[in-house]
């Protein structure tokens, strides 16, 4: 008798859903349904992308040159000015060549982990962390080894906890800094104790700088490659204009890294999407060479809401936030909700807690668990200042 196949392969039907994307869907669904939903989901912008990078797309759109098949690695202008950002702002000098042009930071972390891991080789992953982490980890073979930080230790994990679980099979560090999730800044004391750690082992490091403008409190997210110049060798930088620029729909990231394991990610990528789209590029580069003010002005507003969303959360009894020093979320410790009984339900975890947030106050977050262990939200406060003073009201309303 012949077996029946399985329809998907066990690589695929392993992957879970993106629970931020689907948070989203869910608040997007309810929202067309007439609900008054507001989102603390997505982890994006609410601002248009500044006028004079859309100009510098419509001009290419415009440009025969840009409407064919180019370089798979990216635009040479582009990877110069990524050299040159990657120097100002990374404190790490670095060719052009160790530069590859990705469809958004996300492709770029998918990239590092194909280029780097073999079957069974484990990474290091601070938890929380981002969603997407887990699954390239595994499609790329490896095993992730989660080191958890809560919020008594800022989400911050140790050089004791890193070495606590690293073993022979132990290939990458996985840092990022300012953190999707929670926020966190590493101070550059805390960088460089990490980036000796990994030099002295032989531990590589993909470092994900996707948040690293987006600072406050007159704190810097000090590069790890700058804190340890010897690392460089054995580091991957993933950046991106999303945050920083309001980008997010224009799909273009980068990974920098020594020049073999660029060349190696460079060969994958041109059997996998080719060279990002042209017009993108061409508006990355505006991004990225003209003026930075409008940076700087959406920077002064997500600052002004990340005090504002702080001082209002805690304000909830059960509620424990501590002040992120970056990115655009904050990521209250909610475990003091949990096994009370609100409006009726008593949620024992987080994902129950967001649930019941959903259906009785019209507001969607992101439960703890798409990032590591129950007990938190996640809430970004990249949106108006009237929608995201409303919704931490309803919650205070719920939880009083
Ligand atoms: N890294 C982190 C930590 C992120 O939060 C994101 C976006 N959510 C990315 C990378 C990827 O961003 P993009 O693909 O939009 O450039």
């Amino acid at each position: 008798m012949t077996q029946p196949t399985r329809r998907l392969s066990s690589r695929i039907a392993s992957i879970a859903e993106s629970a931020t994307l689907k948070v989203d869907a869910k608040a997007k669904s309810l929202l067309a349904e007439g609900r008054p939903i507001i989102s603390y989901g997505p982890g994006e912008p609410d601002f248009p992308t500044p006028d004079h990078i859309v100009e510098a797309a419509v001009a290419a759109a415009r440009d025969p040159r840009n409407h064919r098949y180019s370089a798979g690695a990216g635009l040479p202008e582009l990877r110069e000015a990524i050299a040159e950002k990657t120097l100002r702002d990374s404190g790490t000098t670095v060719r052009p060549t160790q530069v590859v042009v990705t469809n958004g930071g996300k492709q770029a972390v998918y990239q590092a982990f194909q280029a780097l891991l073999d079957e069974g080789d484990e990474v290091l992953l601070p938890a929380p962390y981002w969603t997407t982490y887990p699954e390239a980890i595994s499609l790329a073979g490896g095993v992730s080894v989660e080191v958890f930080a809560g919020a008594d230790q800022g989400y911050k994990v140790t050089v004791e906890q890193l070495e606590a679980a690293r073993t022979p099979r132990t290939k990458v560090l996985l840092f990022c800094s300012p953190s999707n999730p929670t926020g966190a800044v590493y101070s550059p004391a805390e960088v460089e104790a990490i980036g000796r750690w990994a030099l002295e082992t032989g531990t590589w490091v993909i470092s994900d700088e996707i948040y690293q403008s987006l600072v406050y409190d007159g704190v810097r997210a000090v590069s790890i490659t700058e804190a340890v110049p010897e690392l460089a060798e054995q580091t991957i930088l993933v950046n991106g204009v999303a945050k920083t620029y309001a980008m997010t729909g224009w799909r273009v990231g980068w990974m920098v890294g020594p020049a073999d394991v660029i060349a190696g990610a460079s060969n994958l990528q041109s059997h996998l999407t080719s060279n990002v789209s042209n017009v993108s590029q061409r508006a990355a580069l505006a991004a990225l060479t003209g003026p930075q003010d409008e940076v700087e002005s959406m920077r002064r507003a997500f600052d002004v809401r990340r005090r504002r969303i702080v001082d209002e959360l805690n304000a909830i009894d059960g509620v424990v936030a501590p002040t992120p020093e970056g990115a655009f979320y904050v990521y209250p410790d909610v475990s003091g909700l949990l096994g009370r009984e609100w409006g009726g339900v008593t949620p024992t975890t987080s994902l129950e807690l967001a649930d019941l947030v959903l259906d009785q106050a019209d507001v969607a977050t992101v439960p703890g668990e798409a990032f590591g262990p129950s007990g938190y939200l996640r809430l970004s406060y990249a949106l108006g200042d009237d929608q995201l003073l409303e919704g931490v009201q309803r919650l205070q309303r719920l939880f009083s």
